[in-house]
């Protein structure tokens, strides 16, 4: 068997007797054109390393794999592994599957040394504290193409003064280029979510962020964005209020909303 001749995914989890577990987060993609678009929009092609978080059943999977492409997946339910194993026979050895949790995997130790893109239909509960740790973490992968719910897509690519615009587009903006690249309806996946989802591409900036300075960039925005309607001196009191606002040339009567992700890293670099 050959990527090309596998069976439909359906009758794939049907012949392994396996239902969506509601606990892991399962909302499966069965249409391979939705999963071919989401590897285009990745970028990924022959000879690429990619991680992917969450297989499940490995609709995204294939898709990736039919690129060319050399696939790390990190999957926590271990009821799919011996599906994904017919999937690696299929792709002559290019997947490759750990059994493991991604909030703890070692994304340095999967990479092994080659530059990695990070691809994810991703579990709707760990999505954003993923999202952190790949952005703020240790590792940093060349680019990540991740599915959220699309109110949460919304607040990684929000612009200043709007009602989605916090620390998560802070955070993402001060490290990467994020842009919403898809909707996705919920009628595209099974079980159906009650939501629309959004696939967002980010690609983290050449220059990182020193480790220090991300540390003041979270807890700066924790505190801003944690009481956002009152003015910076008196939200960000605990850390030096109106001295900080004033070393970094910022109006201490400004709301956190009205700043702009450079205007952040001023206030950052000035505590
Ligand atoms: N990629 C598949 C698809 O698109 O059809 C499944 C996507 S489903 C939304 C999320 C997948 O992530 C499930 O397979 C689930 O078991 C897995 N998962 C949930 N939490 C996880 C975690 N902490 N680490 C790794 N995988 C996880």
């Amino acid at each position: 068997m050959d990527l090309e001749h596998l069976p439909p995914l359906r009758d794939v989890l049907d012949a392994h007797g396996l239902m969506a577990k509601k606990s892991f987060g399962q909302h499966f993609l069965f249409d391979l054109n939705i999963t071919r678009k989401i590897a285009r929009l990745a970028g990924v092609g022959a000879g690429d390393h990619v991680i992917e978080v969450g297989p499940g059943p490995g609709g995204l999977t294939r898709a990736l794999l039919e690129t060319g492409a050399q696939v790390t997946a990190v999957e926590k339910d271990p009821r799919f592994l011996p599906l994904l194993a017919e999937l690696g026979e299929a792709a002559n050895g290019a997947l490759t599957v750990h059994l493991d949790d991604a909030l703890t995997a070692d994304e340095t130790a999967l990479a092994a040394g080659r530059p990695t893109a990070i691809v994810s239909n991703l579990p709707y509960n760990v999505g954003t504290p993923l999202l952190i740790k790949w952005l703020t973490g240790p590792f940093t992968p060349t680019s990540l193409t991740l599915m959220f719910q699309k109110e949460v897509a919304e607040r990684i690519v929000a612009a200043p003064g709007s009602d989605a615009y916090g620390r998560l587009a802070v955070i993402a903006q001060a490290t990467a280029d994020a842009r919403l690249v898809m909707e996705v309806s919920p009628r595209a996946f099974t079980p159906p979510p009650k939501v629309t989802s959004a696939v967002v591409h980010l690609v983290p900036h050449a220059q990182r962020l020193d480790q220090a300075l991300l540390e003041s960039l979270q807890t700066l925005t924790a505190a801003a964005f944690g009481q956002r309607r009152k003015m910076l001196r008196s939200s960000l009191k605990q850390l030096g209020g109106e001295t900080i606002c004033e070393a970094a040339g910022i109006d201490p009567s400004r709301r956190a909303e009205t700043l702009d992700v450079e205007e952040f890293l001023k206030l950052a670099r000035a505590r």
